[in-house]
């Protein structure tokens, strides 16, 4: 027996037969076309419309945000731009094969080369042109397996699409080589439930059949596991099935201190999935996510139907909008179409919004017409604040539109540090601590080479989430966590300990997250808190917090193990 290690996403655990992914197709060869431009042209046409349509399909049969992910690179595949490279190549005698090979390696270096969000996509072009090159020479994409039983997922990463598609009844786990707890993958995977442990370095040490248990509560995986061992991975496993089925009660501590858990959504069709999880409102609606692909800015009529269908599903219940946070890794053409150095650090989010206030103002009209149509409990709140004027710049305007709570995203540590001025204005602070990671650590969090700088379980994240905490304890506002932080058990125990009074999530970390929270009382996890500040280092925070918290003694009847 031995483990190998990496960052696991939930609390599932699965055991299995290994199955590596089907390896890439090799490159063409640059031979001349004995075929003719025409037809070249014409074998190009068909195979990239059948791959968008497949990658549009796949994306609708997935929903969320993989649908996202997928009819966007299903657009890149159709891209005119890319399609004049291609015809340029096959003009001068390439054959289709070499030019959409040739066509794509120099598209994704475009890409890398720009950098930030675009540079990111650029992975997303390989996964693409293998899918037409298959497609050319009449074999299966590479991808996931198909062995016909039961087994454990090993990747380098997965492509959007492939994440999108698993068959969750064949793939028991999910392993990958590559990739941090913020990568697409990860966030796919927590979307969808899938047991995996991701960032695991020697993962191709393991072999086609071999037996491994994914533990991802503990980040392992554990290699020719013991009869003993794989019968606990299998109680676990059911235990924790049958508490997915059991009654949704509210968030709540051990000594019955409620802690609100709610949902993050990025579109109103997504509201069902979260109130059917449980969900006893919204802490983030990403509205940004509405009108990625728009050109223009949306109108108030159609703002305000899709705001109205979300609240519609929340009656009586909080459900907090966030206004258009545009720029760096979600740009929006109608708002920031500027090139900017450093996006990250530009022209983004509440600063995008004043530099176009008209747009700012049509978004609150759109949110004051839908909550006055609906019976929901209407939050608004601005992102990316980093001052104490911005927040009275927001909070007034909102309440000019008569929306009775206004608030501020914490995601710059100037604002986390200055949260009791911040909250003399604003009704409430929710931290994003994704953001919060990224400008703490200096760690874009868009970039691979420095996934190991974003991690909020630093003691330097968690000291202002801390002054944040104390700033609403002391005035009586409520603090939410709406970053992915909010979806690791463990951490959302230190997080209510440091104060924040309500927990925002991906729907379907919401029962881990309950009943994780559901063992430890306030004065633990406030203990628990103390012991994460004290650490040197990230990973030294989650391994001190995660012997702690085991050597507590248990608060609750544990549902499971
Ligand atoms: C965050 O930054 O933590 C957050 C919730 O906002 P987003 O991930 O949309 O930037
Ligand atoms: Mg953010």
């Amino acid at each position: 027996m031995s483990e190998l290690r990496g960052v696991g996403i939930g609390l599932g655990v699965a055991h299995g037969p290994v199955v590596r992914m089907t390896e890439a197709l090799p490159a063409p060869e640059s031979t001349p076309s004995t075929l003719g431009a025409d037809a070249e042209r014409e074998r190009v046409r068909e195979a990239v419309s059948v791959v968008a349509r497949e990658l549009t399909e796949r994306g609708e049969a997935a929903g969320g945000s993989a649908q996202e992910v997928l009819e966007a690179q299903a657009m890149i595949a159709e891209d005119p731009t890319l399609q004049d490279e291609v015809d340029a190549r096959i003009d001068a005698g390439s054959t289709a094969e070499w030019a959409v090979h040739d066509a794509f390696a120099g598209f994704r270096a475009t890409l890398e080369a720009v950098g930030g969000y675009l540079g990111e996509r650029a992975a997303d072009l390989d996964d693409i042109a293998q899918r037409v090159l298959a497609r050319l020479r009449g074999v299966d994409a590479p991808g996931v397996p198909d062995p016909g039983h039961p087994f454990v997922l090993v990747a380098r990463d997965l492509a959007p699409a492939d994440t999108a598609l698993l068959n969750l009844d064949q793939v028991l786990a999910l392993i990958t080589v590559d990739g941090g707890p913020t990568s697409h993958t990860a966030i796919l995977a927590r979307e969808k439930g899938i047991v995996a442990v991701v960032g695991v370095a020697d993962g191709f040490t393991l072999t086609n059949g071999e037996t491994v248990i994914v533990d991802a509560s503990a980040g392992v995986v554990t290699t020719d596991p013991t009869d003993d061992d794989t019968q606990r991975a299998a109680e676990r496993a059911a235990a924790r099935r049958s508490a997915d089925t059991a009654p949704k009660s509210p968030g709540v501590l051990a000594d019955g201190t409620p802690i609100a858990l709610l949902a993050n959504l990025g579109k109103p069709s997504d509201a069902p999935d979260a109130v059917e999880r449980g969900a006893e409102g919204v802490g983030l609606f990403r509205t940004e996510f509405l009108f990625l692909s728009s050109s223009q800015a949306p109108t108030v009529a159609q703002q305000r139907e899709a705001y109205r269908e979300l609240l519609e599903a929340f009656p009586g219940k909080k459900v907090v909008v966030r206004v258009l946070d545009a720029g760096a890794d979600k740009p929006l053409a109608f708002l920031n179409d500027a090139h900017e150095e450093n996006p990250a650090l530009g022209l983004r989010g509440l600063r995008a919004l004043r530099a176009s206030e008209d747009i700012l103002r049509e978004q609150l009209t759109a949110l004051a017409e839908a909550d006055a149509a609906t019976a929901a409990d209407l939050w608004v709140m601005a992102p990316m604040v980093a001052t104490v004027e911005e927040t009275v710049y927001f909070t007034a305007l909102a309440r000019e539109y008569g929306l009775k709570t206004a608030g501020v995203m914490v995601e710059v540590p100037a604002s986390a540090l200055l949260a009791d001025r911040v909250l003399a204005h604003a009704d409430f602070a929710s931290i994003g601590t994704n953001d919060l990671t990224q400008y703490t650590m200096a760690a874009d969090r868009m970039l691979g080479s420095v996934a190991g700088f974003q991690n909020p379980w630093h003691p330097a994240v968690l000291r202002l989430v801390r002054e944040v905490g104390s700033a609403g304890a002391s005035l009586g506002k409520p603090v939410g966590i709406c970053g992915e932080a909010a979806a690791d058990p463990l951490l959302a125990v230190v997080l209510v300990g440091l104060g924040a009074t309500s927990l925002s999530m991906a729907p379907s970390a919401l029962s881990d997250v309950r009943q994780t929270i559901s063992r430890y009382t306030l004065e633990q996890a406030r203990s628990l808190a103390e012991i994460a500040l004290a650490a040197d280092d990230a990973a030294g925070a989650r391994d001190a917090v995660a012997e702690a918290a085991a050597a507590l003694p248990p608060q609750k009847k544990e549902t499971t193990s």
